[in-house]
């Protein structure tokens, strides 16, 4: 039989069952001790019922993406808060967490959070919509104001194993609620049961909401570039890679190169700022993990 892992409390993982949508509490056969692999959320996994009715997890289907912190795997993609004020708007985060979620096969959706707070939306609008061409899907969202994006939220979930992360106070327990009413006291047990407290270990579990299931987590581990190589921040940068073809030369960084079609782009315009600035940025960094 078949099942999703959706959590891990000390060596006891619930699952559902694929079909019936059973939801059980089972272990581990001891067979994973001996390989250098144990289940872990978002797992599909094969399983067995013994006559004495305890279930052990036999099988762990190949992972189609794998993430270390939070520990969890298969995810179908990632919806990535970002306020546009209060906090305000952090491109070089959002940079980072596309860079991340590329670099893991992971689909990011952005929602550009707090929208009400804006007298003036004219720059965002133009980050937003920049974003937009890039093939992202983004939408505007806010808990006081109808009119926006947050109901093409639930069609996004449905159906999918999502991540929802962003660093804290940009409105993610906010925005379940205000799309899940009956949550309300739910989410305020769940954010205790996340490890928002100070000592508390985190925890990983993926919840059944708007038809999809979905994990709480303010970012992947550090969110820096362990293990990326150039082409990986390269890739990332889409707009770039797509540039790169009319560089002059083969394997042109953008950086000191003549005849740079990356850096033309930005000359006129057509590529943000910021996004030139925070591709540098990581690029930098990622010179700098290699020499450790
Ligand atoms: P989280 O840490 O990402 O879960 O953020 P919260 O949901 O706890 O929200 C942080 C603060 O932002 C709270 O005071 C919320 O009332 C406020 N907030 C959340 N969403 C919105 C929004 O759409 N508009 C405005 N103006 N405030 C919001
Ligand atoms: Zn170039």
């Amino acid at each position: 039989m078949t099942a999703r892992i959706i959590s891990l409390l000390a060596d006891l993982y619930k699952i559902q069952d694929l079909e019936t949508k059973e939801v059980l509490s089972g272990k581990a056969t001891g067979l994973f001790r001996y390989k250098k692999m144990s289940p872990k959320v978002g797992d599909i996994v094969e399983y067995d019922k013994l006559p004495d009715n305890q279930i052990y997890i036999t099988k762990i289907h190949e992972r189609r993406n794998d993430l270390v912190r939070p520990a969890i795997s298969n995810i179908d993609q990632a919806i990535v808060v970002m306020s546009v004020l209060e906090p305000v708007f952090n491109d070089n985060l959002l940079d980072r967490f596309l860079t991340i979620l590329e670099f893991n096969n992971i689909e990011p959706i952005i929602l550009f959070s707090k929208w009400d707070l804006l007298t003036d939306d004219e720059e965002i609008t133009k980050i937003f919509n920049y974003y937009q061409r890039l093939g992202y899907q983004c939408l505007k969202v806010s808990t006081k104001l109808n009119t926006l994006d947050n109901i093409k939220l639930n069609g996004l979930i449905e159906g999918k194993v999502s991540v929802l992360t962003g660093q804290s106070g940009v409105g993610k327990s906010s925005l379940l609620n205000y799309l899940y009413p009956n949550l309300t006291l739910k989410t305020n047990e769940i954010s205790k049961a996340l490890g928002r407290g100070k000592h508390t270990t985190r925890h990983v579990e993926l919840l059944e909401l708007g038809g999809g299931l979905i994990a709480d987590t303010p970012g992947f581990g550090t969110m820096d570039f362990t293990g990326f190589e150039d082409i990986d921040i390269m890739h990332s940068f889409k707009e770039f890679f797509e540039y790169s073809k009319e560089c002059k030369y083969n394997g042109c960084l953008h950086i000191k190169e003549p005849h740079c079609m990356v850096k033309s782009k930005l000359e006129t315009g057509e590529i943000l700022k910021t996004r030139y600035t925070n591709y540098l940025q990581f690029i930098e960094e990622c010179k700098k993990l290699r020499k450790w």
